[in-house]
């Protein structure tokens, strides 16, 4: 066992006792932690506001060996999530953040870098910037950082480079990219995309690997202004390859229809 200290955010909480919760925090040294915090549902909690959802928290914990829970002993807020003051749809893209970053990630198993594409995200759905691109990059950042990024160029089965100049093009998700005209035949599931659809997630995917030290992409670069289908197209996508990744169809995506608009 030991005392271990460092930043976190919640992403979850469930009540353990009539006066304790066990929380589920990402942090930034130790990668997802689950922690009973004793005392936390007590009207005088000794951690006020520090394990609200969403919050990012200085926290100190006893770590403890094998399956065991961890145990939280102090949390301090550094800064709240006020996306429930700004609207529905921001909210509910937090709350996906949070549940995409649980899914996808196993206790004590750091990921660099990812509290602080989690706490850009949160950021920019609290200062009301667009919530589509928000969630697209975080969900291209947090494949990136977990080593999933997809071929979005090059045929995953052969490796040719796929010709663009098609109307659609072959992408599988279980797979883990692209498939050129050869290969497709061989593949039973696959999504057709449009090529645009294709060329925005490899920019996107490129600027932030591109962009440094925090991975983030530049606030000042506008989103670009794409149509409709696209947009819709980008959301199956990123859908296909979250619900292949995490085995499962998170919760949170049946809330975020109205970032296909
Ligand atoms: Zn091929």
């Amino acid at each position: 066992m030991s005392l271990e200290k460092t930043d976190a955010i919640v992403l979850k909480t469930v009540e353990w006792s009539e006066t304790s919760l066990v929380v589920t925090l990402f942090t930034k040294d130790f990668g997802k932690i689950s922690a009973i915090a004793k005392g936390a549902r007590r009207l005088k909690s000794p951690f006020e506001s520090a394990l609200d959802l969403l919050s990012l928290s200085s926290v100190v914990f006893l770590k403890k060996s094998g399956e065991s829970l961890d145990l939280l002993t102090e949390a301090k807020l550094l800064r709240r999530f006020r996306s429930a003051q700004v609207g529905l749809l921001p909210l509910y893209c937090g709350y996906y953040a949070s549940e995409l970053v649980n899914a996808l990630t196993e206790n004590h198993e750091p990921i660099p870098g990812l509290l602080d594409s989690l706490c850009h995200a949160l950021n920019e759905l609290d200062r009301q910037a667009n919530p589509a691109w928000t969630i697209l990059d975080f969900e291209l950042q947090t494949i990136q950082r977990l080593g999933h990024t997809p071929s979005w160029r090059w045929c995953v089965a052969c490796g040719e480079e796929i010709e663009t100049d098609r109307q659609s093009i072959a992408f599988s998700p279980q797979a883990g990219g692209v498939l050129c005209t050869n290969c497709t035949p061989m593949h039973r599931s696959y999504l057709r995309i449009r090529p645009q659809t294709l060329q925005t997630l490899e920019s996107r995917s490129t600027q932030i690997s591109d962009s440094n030290p925090a991975n983030m992409i530049a606030e000042q670069t506008p989103p670009p202004v794409i149509p409709a289908p696209v947009r819709a197209e980008l959301r199956l996508v990123m859908e296909q390859i979250i619900i292949c990744l995490s085995e499962r169809r998170l919760r949170m995506l049946d809330y975020l229809e109205d970032l296909k608009r």
